[in-house]
């Protein structure tokens, strides 16, 4: 799951990101309306999290355009106390929800496993490929009576593997999945993880390989 931040209180997209990670979610954000609707716009997120007050361009005007381009992603926006109008406003414009600023992490959760849910975006259902399970809440891979304990990116990177089964999976789209836009220092870090994907796939006795697409990417095969 990959969630996408558009918050101008830096502190506060900081901190929302990193509950988010804790939860095995990878972040993006953005500190302006644009460059939030920039990243939208890739289609590259599961849900956005969306201050209505931002610098450049206001969360409701981001909001509307994501929509009139077609772009689905749920959407929930943050909100303050005082808002109220904007709140009737941006669920007009179609957002999914809204937080009332300060929210508890408890409730920001939820409020993410609610809106991803209604699109249908499984988000805490443990991923399945042939003879193996990826366990969400204990960030295992499981094969049979075995298991192995994955790294953050090594999880995201099956999980990613596993969506989008039978077809393969781009460099480029993990890249942008896992290590997001900031960083294309960790280009090369695909193979690597790929390669201890591979060891621990073997160490659980699996039948699943990663196969290499070459020039194109990663799939996954051996379900049958
Ligand atoms: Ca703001």
């Amino acid at each position: 799951m990959r969630i996408l931040i558009v918050e101008d209180e830096t502190g506060l997209a900081e901190a929302v990101a990193a509950i988010l990670k804790k939860e095995r979610y990878s972040t993006d954000i953005a500190n302006d309306g644009q460059t939030g609707l920039e990243y939208a716009l890739t289609d590259d997120y599961d849900c956005i999290l969306l201050d209505i007050m931002l610098p450049k361009m206001n969360g409701l005007d981001v909001l509307s355009c994501l929509r009139v381009k077609g772009i689905e992603t749920p959407v929930i926006l943050l909100t303050a106390k005082s808002e109220i109008e904007d709140k009737i406003n941006g669920l007009d414009c179609g957002a999914d929800d809204y937080l009332t600023k300060p929210f508890s992490t408890g409730e920001l959760l939820a409020r993410i496993r609610a809106a991803t849910r209604r699109k249908g975006i499984p988000a805490d259902i443990n991923p399945k490929y042939g003879d193996i399970v990826l366990d969400i809440k204990k960030g295992e891979m499981i094969c049979g009576t075995n298991s192995v304990v994955l790294g953050r990116k090594e999880f995201q990177m099956m999980e990613l593997l596993i969506s989008n089964a039978g077809n393969v999976v781009t460099k480029d789209k993990f890249v942008i999945k896992i290590w997001g836009y900031d960083d294309d220092s960790e280009y090369n870090n695909v193979e690597v993880y790929v390669s201890f994907l591979r060891k621990k796939l073997a160490m659980l006795n699996s039948r699943i390989q990663i196969k290499t697409r070459r020039g194109i990417g990663y799939c996954l095969d051996g379900a049958r």
